[in-house]
């Protein structure tokens, strides 16, 4: 009834372009459900592509993946302070260190554990978030370079993450994130990856792949910069949203179609019925403003999006209970892109495929499958 297929050779497709991009290596970042499209089965089809290594944010993601048997690098970089570092470190997952209290937990969960801690220190170069202050900084490669001398910690990387500002502040964050780099060198802090970028300054500024670049959206075939241009840079779009048609009626001129007679019918008209609502992620506010696709053919979604449902007016077209409704999916075979349904409801792709779900079962092709 409602379906959003994801196709995982779509994903593979979209890790080998942004691998062909680079010379660095690619972490594919499958936080939040991978933005929607089902983190397990994204992260194994990746593995059986030859990926080495994943991003989350929360531990708890982390642990997920390796309960489903992932035996990839995961790092984790978002924590609570009541995260369990122990478990983590137990189970091989890399941490991201913001500060000296988030290290000193890493090295105690190394000591429980009985094995070495695995980390990313995390400098904020502009972005306000995350990570070490600049004036931190030093203090927690001090804090570092004593836990790495008790041979339970070791530095994989050095990471930050871009504001997206523009190119004025990207670029000035870059040249703080080289500066942090040689403070850590000079203080004789080894490390094997640094990492700025996700997708969009990836693509943006190839001079700033460092070691590594973090892929989000990208890997999911959408345009990073919400300007739905991804078949431009070689990405094809994962995730599409469907349903089927679950009643029709014929109704007179002047009839009021839904909650608060958005739309009110100009003349004897066909209404179809559409069983997906703002339970299942369509945002109510992409009413009056979105539209979809049945037999090839595009309808605006008039009347307002509700819970479960909306209903569309197909005039006199041949529309059976039964047919496929197409949300959205890749524009390349015709349907609406996710960046036109973001725009309708004034968002960006991002927010749009990681607020899929509700009643929607997710439908995988491809990968192996
Ligand atoms: C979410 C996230 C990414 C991925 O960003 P995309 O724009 O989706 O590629 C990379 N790095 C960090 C720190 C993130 O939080």
């Amino acid at each position: 009834m409602r379906t959003l297929t994801i196709d995982l050779d779509a994903i593979v497709h979209n890790y080998k372009t942004m691998l062909a991009k680079t010379t660095a290596a690619v972490l594919p970042v499958i936080k939040a459900n991978a933005y929607g499209h089902g983190m397990v089965e994204v992260a194994k089809a990746l593995e059986a592509a030859g990926c080495g290594g994943f991003a989350v944010a929360d531990v708890a993601e982390g642990l997920t993946l390796r309960s489903a048997g992932v035996t990839a690098a995961v790092l984790a970089w978002l924590h609570d302070p009541a995260d369990d570092f122990v478990a983590a470190v137990a189970n091989d997952i890399d941490l991201g260190v913001a500060n000296v209290a988030q290290l000193r937990k890493a090295l105690a969960a190394a000591e429980v554990s009985g094995e070495i801690a695995h980390v990313h220190l995390k400098i904020d170069t502009g972005l306000g978030r995350n990570g070490s202050s600049v004036d931190e900084w030093p203090a927690l490669l001090e804090a570092t370079k004593a836990a790495v001398a008790t041979g339970k910690v070791a530095v994989i990387g050095i990471f930050s993450h871009l504001s997206s500002t523009g190119e004025t502040e990207d670029l000035r964050q870059v040249e703080r994130f080289k500066a942090a780099l040689a403070v850590a060198e000079d203080m004789g802090i080894a490390y094997e990856f640094a990492h700025l970028t996700a997708s969009d300054g990836s693509l943006a500024y190839p001079d700033a792949h460092f070691g590594m670049i973090r892929v989000g959206i990208a890997l999911y075939g959408l345009d990073p910069f919400s300007s739905n241009r991804a078949a431009e840079y070689g990405l094809r779009p994962a995730m599409t949203a469907s349903a089927t048609v679950v009643q029709t009626k014929r109704v007179p001129a002047g009839t009021g179609v839904s909650y608060g007679y958005q739309h009110v019918t100009e003349r004897e008209t066909t209404l179809a019925l559409v069983p997906v609502g703002y339970a299942e992620g369509l945002p109510r506010n992409a009413s009056g403003k979105a539209h979809v696709i049945i037999n090839g053919k595009s309808y605006p979604i008039l009347s307002r999006i509700a819970m479960d449902q909306f209903v569309l007016d197909v005039g006199d077209d041949n529309v059976q209970v039964g047919d496929e409704v197409v949300l959205f999916g890749d524009p390349a075979k015709g349907h609406p892109s996710v960046d036109d349904l973001a725009d309708a409801a004034g968002t960006i792709n991002y927010e749009i495929v990681t607020r899929m779900g509700g009643r929607f079962k997710r439908v995988y092709v491809g990968g192996g499958k």
